[in-house]
């Protein structure tokens, strides 16, 4: 459908024929719109950019100005320097590039150059630039003196000057053209104090200031969100069609006693919590929420509440955990925790086979089953529940989307869901990637804990580290030792901790049991080796990420982390939370040979145990590209929010995105129209991904 002028091949644009059209669409860039959204990486004015007269030896300089002349110069010693004078109105400079003659073939006379590098005294002031960017050929028009330079990410095949040129001659055009995009009414406009779409895109391409393409990238930023919620938004009415709801009723036969039996109070967070979840459950409205909370915080015990007030009208409930061992131990938990309401919890595991299996599918089947604790075993198809009330997800990151729904889809459909994440991330980042769920988060840990000791050394003190964890071996403990297992070089990185291991058995610790756990191992193997170290069979256990997510271990108190610079903080917060869980103190000890970059990041990790703090500080440090390519399933691409920044435009989005998916759930309507065609050619991926569309 040929819905928008922007929607046109830009092959029909100025200046561009069928090579340039091809060059551009290899760069991604295959309609007016996407050229148009082709915004600058960078901008230059009069306070970055210096007049060349006013250059002065040990400067730092960026300075523009036309080729009068240049040449290659041969030196002595067999070098071939590239050298041009620059000349702006204020004086003229040489710019030198030594052993890249080539140049000379790129660079012409008249061309006019952006060159940012240090100013040193050779034969007079020269630049040695450290880049530069041809801004125009000969001839061509640049943007006059005193106005702004922006610089577009451009290819080998479209160079900056290109670029530049297409621009000069179709930036009207296109921007006339993005008014058709608009969605937005003037009201809300001004209501979110943002620029029309035409206004802000002039803003990015060029603007009167530096300081005011934030005000354009603000307007960006908020679509990109506002489009993202809206999916979710869709996704979450879906849900809601699939099946209606359920209003559980509220007895208080198994949560007042529950309350009554437990050894403590609940956290204030936890009672919070609390109160959000009985609200979602006890309305006809279906629960989507996920629960956020630090390792320790304890998401346990809240889970169990709602599902006993699933059981206690008269439905089961479900908790489904991402290993077999995870699902064991909350299978033994909560089984202590309702021992006293006199109830059972079934464990569904694939280790349980033949007629115990047959007999927990029945009592699943017929309802006797109440309170059932499995691994994806539980959305297979041999599993027909009696009533399904509730679904609980442990550790959300480990399922994808899909799972999710399918475990709420299992039973008749209609069940309220519950997911719980211990991965801190800000709340932002949440609301982003999850914001078809409802946010509840636990930012408050029960008292009485001692916090996980923090030390940073380098690699020369590794043997007074091995000394110490041999002690505490000594004294009845356990250790963890990990190592980093990263990207491209996972297969050099299993050696690496593979030959640790070896290290460590035979040469460190050679009375010590030292066992091995990575994640190429199979999955039987894995469990073993989980199991032993669990039973305290194995003193050391020398592992890779894979105990990140996790099976508790309280005897446990010491853990190295090998290479920490190589991890982000919120992996080594995750990893931290396998420590501590037991009475003595514990130490988590960082072996890095820390660059500042690293020793900033880790300095953060040391003096702070705030999961949340931690999570901000890496998406500060790391930006947010990072954190999204980790293990996030699930994760939007954001080209122009940064969520820190536009915090509040996230939550406005989110608000907007619901009212209007209420509104007008199918966006049919003819003022939607823009809306819709821009959701289909921009986020297709993303509809598809949570079955909307
Ligand atoms: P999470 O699953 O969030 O990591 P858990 O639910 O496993 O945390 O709880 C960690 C520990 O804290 C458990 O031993 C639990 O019994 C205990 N706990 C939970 N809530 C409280 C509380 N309010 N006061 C004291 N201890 C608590
Ligand atoms: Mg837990």
């Amino acid at each position: 459908m040929s819905y928008s002028n922007l929607d046109r091949p830009v092959q029909f644009l100025k200046g561009v024929g069928p090579r340039r059209s091809e060059a551009l669409v290899g760069m991604g860039i295959t309609t007016a719109r996407d050229l148009l959204y082709h915004t600058p990486r960078r901008y230059d004015d009069a306070s970055t950019i210096q007049p060349i007269g006013r250059l002065d030896v040990g400067m730092d300089a960026t300075a523009v100005g036309r080729v009068r002349s240049k040449g290659i110069i041969p030196t002595r010693r067999g070098l071939r320097i590239f050298q041009a004078v620059l000349q702006d109105d204020t004086g003229m400079i040489t710019v030198a590039w030594p052993g890249q003659p080539w140049l000379d073939r790129k660079i012409r006379e008249g061309d006019t150059l952006l060159v940012t590098g240090p100013v040193r005294f050779f034969h007079g002031r020269q630049i040695q630039p450290r880049e530069h960017t041809l801004l125009a050929r000969a001839g061509e028009e640049t943007a006059p003196q005193g106005t702004i330079f922006v610089t577009y990410p451009a290819s080998e095949e479209v160079p900056q000057w290109v670029l530049r040129g297409i621009f000069q001659r179709n930036l009207d055009a296109l921007l006339g053209w993005a008014d058709e995009d608009e969605y937005l009414t003037p009201e809300d406009l001004a209501s979110l104090g943002l620029p029309r779409l035409s206004e802000a895109l002039a803003l990015l391409h060029r603007p009167p200031s530096v300081a005011e393409v934030r005000a354009g990238r603000r307007r960006l930023a908020y679509d990109e969100l506002f489009f993202l919620q809206v999916v979710q938004a869709q996704a979450r009415r879906l849900q809601a069609l699939a099946a209606p709801g359920r209003a559980h009723r509220r007895t208080n036969e198994l949560i007042r006693p529950l309350h009554e039996k437990l050894p403590f109070q609940l956290t204030a967070a936890q009672a919070r919590v609390l109160r959000e979840i009985y609200a979602d459950m006890t309305s006809p409205r279906r629960m989507s929420r996920l629960l956020q909370g630090d390792v320790g915080s304890g998401k346990t015990v809240v889970a169990l509440f709602a599902m006993l007030l699933a059981v206690e009208s008269g439905q089961q409930a479900a908790l489904m955990a991402p290993t077999e061992i995870l699902a064991e131990q909350h299978a033994r938990r909560i089984g202590e925790m309702v021992a006293p309401l006199h109830l059972e919890v079934d464990l569904l595991s694939a280790r349980l086979t033949g007629a115990r299996r047959k007999g927990v599918l029945a009592r699943v089947a017929d309802g006797t089953a109440r309170l059932i604790v499995g691994t994806h075993a539980l959305i297979q198809d041999a599993v027909a529940f009696h009533a399904l009330g509730l679904v609980v997800v442990d550790e959300q990151h480990r399922f994808g989307v899909r799972q999710r729904m399918a475990l709420a889809e299992a039973g008749d459909g209609g069940a309220d869901v519950l997911v719980m994440s211990a991965t801190p991330i800000p709340r932002s980042l949440a609301m982003a990637m999850y914001g078809d769920l409802d946010l509840s988060v636990l930012d408050e840990l029960p008292p009485g804990r001692t916090p996980v000791r923090t030390a940073l050394r380098p690699p020369d003190g590794r043997d007074a580290v091995y000394r110490f964890v041999d002690e505490e071996v000594g004294s009845g403990r356990q250790a963890y030792v990990v190592y980093p297992l990263v990207g491209e070089s996972e297969k050099v990185d299993l050696l690496a901790a593979t030959e640790e291991y070896e290290r460590l058995r035979s040469q460190v610790f050679p009375h010590r049991r030292v066992g091995l756990l990575h994640g190429q191992l199979g999955s039987e193997e894995k469990d073993r080796v989980m199991r032993a170290f669990l039973a305290g069979e194995i003193d050391i256990l020398v592992a890779t990420t894979v105990i990140e997510v996790g099976v508790d271990v309280p005897n446990a108190s010491v853990m190295i982390v090998e290479h920490a610079e190589r991890f982000g903080l919120a992996q080594l917060h995750q990893l931290r939370g396998r420590v501590g869980r037991g009475a003595a103190e514990s130490h988590c000890i960082l072996i890095a040979e820390p660059g500042e970059e690293a020793a900033e990041r880790l300095k953060v990790f040391v003096d702070t145990t705030d999961g949340f703090a931690i999570a901000r500080a890496d998406l500060r440090i790391r930006g947010q590209g990072d954190l999204f390519g980790a293990q996030q399933h699930g994760a939007p691409v954001l080209r122009f929010a940064d969520l820190l920044e536009d915090e509040d435009l996230l939550a406005r989005a989110q608000a907007e995105a619901r009212a209007l998916v209420e509104r007008d759930p199918e966006l049919a309507g003819p003022e939607h129209a823009a809306l819709q065609a821009h959701l289909n050619a921009r986020y297709r991926e993303r509809l598809e991904m949570f079955g909307v569309g």
